[in-house]
């Protein structure tokens, strides 16, 4: 059952198709109701109400249409008038008495023999493909809806052997696949905390890419670091040169991961991924955090009440570096 009324509102159920019977669950079937016959777009427009002032004020509403019977008051019921764009002698049903899905919706008329009225049948023909269409409209919606949310026997269809080996599907079962791409987005203003954090990272990278050159650690130190084997001498020394594309692709992979954990971590036990951070990584984080959270607090400080703002970045970068 959908508990609240913006789930309601939001999800599109198909109403029974015209042909139903009755569901006994709900109030009398309301008989002899008027239903709108406009057709907008190949559909229906199946709206139904109980009296010829509301249906013409709908008509003249939803579908701009002019009743030519100006003046005198036509009889409520039993409606002869074959231009009006609505049917009579309706029999139906409303889920709800009021709120967003509260309309009324035909069912079948246990009185009547269903081959009294051959026009009828033929528009009934017309609805129950108007309502097989949004019955078909309506799965669509729900496949959509189900290929958001990742499960876990997804595994077994990914191609790529080393993301069947690190079992995302399992990591990752039951969330939503919109939501996750949020998390590996960069940050904006509106995450300051998060953008300090991948500044911090471009400079650690950028500071590591300056270390490891020859005139810093010597040669000896860049082969080993070049070794991939242990029993196998490196050919070259470590060359830590890459142009600038390479190194903003490799860094943003990891600039998304350091986003991913840190958002994970911000997010509620149900909608995050189901991995637990070891204690020391957790001790880590908050670290990380409380250095950011004081970087900030130190940046205010600047900019009240430093009007020589030379670049005395020095304990910026010092709080950089500790981040
Ligand atoms: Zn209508």
């Amino acid at each position: 059952m959908i508990s609240n009324e913006e789930t309601l509102r939001r999800s599109e159920f198909p109403f029974p198709p015209p042909t139903s019977k009755p569901i006994p669950a709900l109030a009398q079937p309301m008989k002899d109701y008027m239903q709108c016959t406009f057709e907008t777009a190949g559909r229906v427009c199946q709206y139904i109400c109980g009296t010829i002032e509301r249906i013409q004020k709908h008509c003249r509403e939803e579908h701009r249409w002019k009743s030519k019977n100006k003046g005198g008051r036509q009889k409520k019921r039993g409606n002869t008038n074959q231009a009006a764009p609505w049917r009579t002698g309706v029999h139906c049903q409303r889920f709800f008495k009021q709120g967003p899905k509260s309309g009324y919706f035909e069912v079948q008329n246990e009185e009547a023999s269903p081959r009294s009225n051959p026009p009828r049948i033929a528009s009934r023909a017309d609805q129950f493909k108007a309502a097989k269409q949004e019955l078909e409209a309506a799965l669509r919606r729900a496949e959509a809806e189900e290929r958001r949310v990742i499960k876990e026997a997804e595994e077994a269809r990914e191609p790529n052997s080393w993301l069947r080996r690190v079992g995302w599907a399992a990591h990752l079962a039951g969330l939503d696949r919109t939501e996750l791409k949020k998390w590996i987005e960069m940050p904006d203003e509106e995450e300051p905390d998060l953008e300090i954090l991948c500044r911090a990272f471009d400079w650690m990278i950028q500071h590591a890419q300056f270390t490891t050159v020859q005139e810093v650690v010597s040669q000896a130190a860049l082969f080993e670091a070049n070794r991939k084997e242990a029993n196998v001498e490196p050919q070259k020394p470590f060359d830590s040169w890459m142009d600038i594309t390479t190194v903003k692709s490799y860094t943003h992979v990891w600039k998304q991961v350091l986003c991913y954990v840190f958002r994970a971590e911000d997010e509620e036990v149900k909608k995050r991924p189901a991995y637990r951070l070891r204690g020391r990584q957790s001790i880590a984080i908050q670290q990380v955090r409380a250095i950011i959270q004081e970087f900030q607090e130190w940046m205010q400080d600047q900019a009240i009440n430093d009007a020589d703002n030379d670049d005395e970045s020095d304990r910026e970068i010092e709080f950089i570096g500790r981040i």
